[in-house]
């Protein structure tokens, strides 16, 4: 007799959800079972190339089975060998499980009402909103033991050994009775399952085949006047198996375009923007791209990781390739598709691949182009994006030693004192008055504090318009470009800006004069605390400023002590 096992903690709170789930879209556990039968497939169709093997027709088979209410779905795939099968089954779903997790957190404690289950991958465990009992035999390729995973979803698993033919994996559900109007189950219709099939695994990329019951002439009558029929079944494939992208862009609906993301990219809600487009060439490729409307869950994490899945003539090669994108972009989600590669590329050999950084590099014109025209013709969704992202392009900047910048400069955006907006560098040199070099720019924690600063209301006094930096980021981003068409950035809180007349000039000169003892006075006073004590045409209403000298600035002298703290 097998042994009993517990479901980690975590498993058992999204368990406990799918079984007494009232969710009415409880359909989604076919998509969730065949979405897990491709991806296996697509393993195993990579371990076959390389090991120089045919993988052969690889085929998704559902049979129903209404007598003794089975529903059974079965791959050609990988496999899963007895550690896997503990691992992966045990365990919450893995690739969306973090968001997903932290997501239900928030729906336990009422922060939120995204539809979780529809949304997400919920995966494997939505087998058991519909059924009592879930049944997983599986044989790993490449290995001759077979394994049979059983549970009722509450009282935990068993594993023992099994006997199966190929290489691959059979999940068989024993159907509850809750769906069943009278003495109809819906996940034992044909029809049902078909339309299923096709509403949410139409572009699944291998055959989703099923025997279905047709209604055929007898041949020997169909000289009759009326000619008879009979019921017989045939094995139909239900799908019609073109991935989303292969299909005309023309044809393809905004609608699929976002469902797609959502359910690959383990997403709640729609992207900002799809970005998809094909290059004929010396390296011809498909990429599907989206660039999400929030921060994902965990961007800011070790676990986040970024790229783009790659495939090869449809061939699922790897997830999270990172050589496809600059790190400055790695909010963006996506797939790339050529038929240029070879399935054999390995990790290590990525970055040396030469069509890789081809490909690479067409992706990040691309996207950097729909970022400025975006800005162009969208200046809120690209506030709203700049909110999400921006701190990645600023990083872009100076990154990597700067050689990004000339590409990033305009689609910086920064706060300004004009009207509290953002404003572009380019905007700022269209509204500079006639006499002003440099742009001006101060740093500071935060924007209202910036404003009050004597030399801002200074400078604004005269005329000129103050950056305000607020994130520590900024200084170093305006530090690498250096200049922005010929003006230099200039910290107005530091050094001489020269902004009176002669007049104005001569005024201070003589003011200083008859107040030089004062002014020994404090400087005598405050020494080793100050270098210099002067009078200053700087302050507008208050009393004093402090003032640093050329070099480092007030804010960098903070993120180096931090830096080197
Ligand atoms: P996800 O697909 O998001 O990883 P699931 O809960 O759907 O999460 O599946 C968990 C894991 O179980 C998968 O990552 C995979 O390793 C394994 N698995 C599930 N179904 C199959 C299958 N039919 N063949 C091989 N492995 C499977
Ligand atoms: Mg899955």
């Amino acid at each position: 007799m097998a042994e009993k096992k517990e479901f980690k903690a975590e498993s058992k709170r999204l368990l406990d959800l799918m079984i007494n789930s009232i969710y009415t879209h409880k359909e989604i556990f076919l998509r969730e079972l065949i979405s897990n039968a491709s991806d296996a497939i697509d393993k195993y169709y990579y371990y076959a190339l390389q090991n120089h093997q045919d993988p052969g027709d690889l085929a998704i088979n559902i049979q129903l089975d209404v007598e003794n209410r089975l529903l059974t779905i079965q791959d050609d795939g990988i496999g899963m060998d007895k550690e896997e099968l503990e691992e992966n089954l045990g365990t919450i779903a893995k690739s969306g499980s973090l968001a997903f997790k932290e997501e239900l957190a928030k729906k336990e404690k009422g922060e939120s009402d995204v539809d979780i289950i529809g949304q997400f991958g919920v995966g494997f465990y939505a087998a058991f909103m519909v059924a009592k009992e879930v049944k997983v035999i599986s044989k790993k390729a490449g290995s001759d033991e077979a394994y049979e995973w059983v549970s009722d979803g509450a009282n935990g698993y068993t594993i023992e050994p099994a006997i199966k033919e190929g290489h691959g994996t059979t999940v068989i559900l024993s159907l509850k009775e809750d769906d069943d109007t009278e003495r109809y189950s819906q996940y034992l219709d044909s029809n049902q399952i078909s339309d299923l099939v096709k509403k949410y695994s139409d572009f699944i990329r291998y055959p989703i085949k099923m025997d279905v019951e047709v209604e055929r002439m007898i041949e020997s009558t169909k000289d009759q006047e009326v000619p008879e029929y009979e019921t017989v079944k045939e094995n139909k494939t239900l799908n019609s198996m073109v991935p989303l992208w292969k299909r005309p862009k023309s044809e393809i609906t905004k609608e699929e375009f976002d469902q797609f993301y959502k359910e690959h990219f383990y997403d709640y809600s729609d992207p900002m923007k799809t970005i998809f487009f094909n290059v004929e060439g010396n390296v011809s490729f498909t990429a599907l791209l989206y660039i999400p409307s929030h921060v994902p869950t965990g961007f800011y994490s070790q676990d986040y990781k970024p790229g783009l899945q790659l495939y090869s003539r449809g061939v699922f090669i790897m997830d999270h390739c990172e050589e496809l994108l600059p790190d400055y972009l790695r909010f963006v989600k996506g797939l790339v598709d050529s038929q240029d590669l070879s399935l054999n590329i390995s990790r290590e050999m990525l970055q040396q691949n030469h069509q890789l950084r081809i490909i690479r590099n067409r992706i990040e014109k691309k996207v950097l182009n729909e970022l400025s025209s975006m800005l162009v013709k969208d200046r809120k969704e690209y506030e709203t994006f700049w909110k999400n992202f921006g701190l990645d392009l600023k990083f872009g900047v100076y990154n990597n030693f700067g050689q990004d910048k000339d590409k990033l400069e305009n689609l910086l955006l920064f706060n300004s004192t004009k009207d509290g907006q953002l404003t572009t560098l380019s905007e700022y040199v269209d509204r500079m008055k006639e006499d002003q070099k440099p742009i001006y720019y101060v740093t500071g924690s935060s924007l209202e504090l910036m404003e009050k600063l004597p030399i801002v209301k200074k400078l604004e006094s005269k005329g000129f318009e103050v950056l305000l930096f607020n994130a520590e980021v900024d200084e170093f981003v305006v530090q690498t470009l250096m200049e922005y068409r010929e003006h230099s950035f200039q910290n107005a809180s530091q050094g001489d800006l020269d902004l009176d007349s002669e007049e104005e000039k001569k005024e201070l000169e003589e003011k200083t004069q008859s107040n030089q003892s004062l002014l020994d006075f404090m400087k005598e006073t405050l020494k080793g605390e100050v270098e210099d004590v002067r009078l200053s045409s700087r302050l507008v209403d208050d009393p004093v400023t402090l003032v640093a000298g050329n070099g480092m600035s007030f804010e960098m002298e903070k993120v180096y002590a931090a830096l080197s703290a």
